[in-house]
């Protein structure tokens, strides 16, 4: 059995508490992993067209029921309705992705003397997903609906502070006809749930997004039953503007490369590296783009950012700032809610705290460069490597300084955020693995090699 209580979810835009839910505490947790255990072979032996039409189904209802969706992360999480109506939409478009996975899931045949060598890509058994506040309907996506698709079961832990749509998904999956069990979502604490995920025998895999130091934690514990593992941690993406660049765009594009989902993305771009020769003009271009940068209350149509997450995280924020040499910073609604202004640091040294470390809020450090090998060996001079930006118009230096930059994912004169058909993931110690585009499914299997004798 195992005993259950509640925690409170709040309003980051009032700081309101507005419900409660659940909080799985082992036994509880342990026991949903053995129901996604025993739903497994039942599952994977779904015949793969018809698991391909649930997962369609599913991605179906989830496009009926996108503006509910959307709605709940506004309220549990604070996102500008534009993104949480994208962010729903993500989830419908991963799963559409991935439910042409099931059929073409083939694998090889090898030839060999004496009989026929073939490969399965076997599902794992049940996959445990572990999804931080800040993006909570995509991030779950981009891990169970490839689970999903290659036979597995999947246990989700959502983060404490973003519980709401996650628990929607998993009603709404039952409701596309996903069988019990299947996909199940287990509310409760990192320490609690999230690290049962990782000691019980029965979950095969962690897929895990965080903090690098919750990750790195992850690492180390599924070592010790050879569990496999994604890792999608932190960032401290460089947005590398070259002299040569078409400036005024670049200026325009730039506060919502770090401040949209107000900072708290791994992949925003927040540290500006401008050449020395355009740097005061670069800086005076980016000025109005950020102090015309609109916070507001997330549910107007008009809002490009909303509040911080919780009130804790804005102390933390807000940490980086005092201190530091304020270059300008925009505006943002006084009173209840957690709010912090797009803030435009100046940076004199690579050593400065915010230069270094990842904020997870709206706030740019700047720093100027002098040439290429400068630009490249200042962007490199993290442990970091997740996403990044470049802008120029000379197609050499774009591809000498893509092939340079240690990180996952890189723009050229754009910020594109992710693409559910492109691979994601980071470098360094911004992550293990890459989640979407089309291998990630291969990292929910394992490849099996079964050899036939011919006979005499
Ligand atoms: P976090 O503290 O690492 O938490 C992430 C998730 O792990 C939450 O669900 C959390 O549960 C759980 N967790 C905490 N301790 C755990 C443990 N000992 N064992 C298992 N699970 C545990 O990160 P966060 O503060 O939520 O999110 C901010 C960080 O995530 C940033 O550093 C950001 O860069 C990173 N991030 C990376 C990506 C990416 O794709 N690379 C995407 C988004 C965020 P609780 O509910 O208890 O907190
Ligand atoms: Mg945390």
């Amino acid at each position: 059995m195992g005993s259950v209580t509640t925690t409170d979810v709040i309003n980051p835009a009032t700081g309101a508490v507005f419900t409660t839910v659940p909080s799985l505490d082992p036994a509880a947790t342990d026991a949903a992993i053995e129901r996604a255990q025993r739903a497994f072979p039942a599952w994977r032996a779904v015949a793969p067209g018809d698991r391909a039409r649930l997962l369609r189904r599913f991605a179906a209802v989830v496009d009926q029921h996108l503006e509910e969706l959307a709605e709940l992360e506004v309220r549990n999480a604070g996102h500008t309705i534009g993104n949480a109506r994208w962010e729903a939409g993500n989830v419908r478009d991963v799963l559409d992705y991935y439910a042409g996975a099931p059929e073409r899931l083939s694998g090889r045949q090898i030839p060999v003397a004496g009989g026929l060598d073939v490969t399965f890509h076997e599902p794992l058994g049940v996959v445990g997903i572990i999804v931080p506040w800040n993006f909570p309907m995509p991030i779950a996506g981009w891990g169970f609906a490839p689970a999903l698709a290659a036979g597995n079961t999947v246990v989700l832990k959502p983060a404490e502070l973003t519980p709401l749509t996650a628990i929607r998904l998993g009603e709404l999956a039952l409701e596309a006809g996903l069988p019990e069990d299947v996909f199940q979502i287990v509310p409760g604490k990192g320490s609690v749930v999230g690290r049962r995920f990782v000691t019980h025998p029965a979950v095969r895999k962690i897929c895990f997004t965080g903090s690098t130091e919750v990750g790195k934690g992850i690492m180390a514990g599924a070592a010790d039953q050879v569990k496999r593992v994604t890792l999608e941690l932190g960032g401290k993406s460089a947005n590398i503007v070259f002299a040569d660049a078409d400036l005024e765009k670049a200026a325009a594009s730039a506060p919502s490369s770090v401040f949209d989902n107000a900072g708290q993305d791994c992949c925003a771009r927040s540290r500006l590296l401008v050449q020395e020769s355009v740097y005061d003009k670069f800086l005076s271009l980016l000025e109005p783009a950020v102090k015309s940068f609109r916070v507001e209350e997330p549910s107007n149509a008009t809002a490009e950012m909303g509040p911080l997450i919780s009130a804790g995280h804005r102390e933390t924020v807000a940490s980086y700032v005092e201190g530091s040499d304020l270059a300008f910073a925009g505006a943002a609604p006084q009173g209840d809610g957690w709010w912090f202004p797009p803030t435009v640091l100046l940076a004199h040294s690579t050593a400065d705290r915010h230069w270094r470390e990842e904020v997870f809020g709206p706030v740019l450090s700047v720093l100027p460069f002098k040439d290429e090998d400068d630009a490249v060996r200042l962007a490199n001079d993290t442990e970091y490597g997740l996403s990044g930006s470049l802008w120029t118009r000379d197609l050499g230096r774009a591809l000498r300084v893509s092939r340079s930059v240690e990180t996952g994912a890189l723009s050229v004169n754009s910020h594109s955020s992710v693409r559910y058909w492109t691979p994601f993931g980071g470098m360094k110690q911004s992550g293990l693995g890459r989640e979407l585009g089309p291998d990630a499914l291969l990292s929910f299997t394992d490849v099996k090699n079964v050899f036939l004798a011919m006979g005499d």
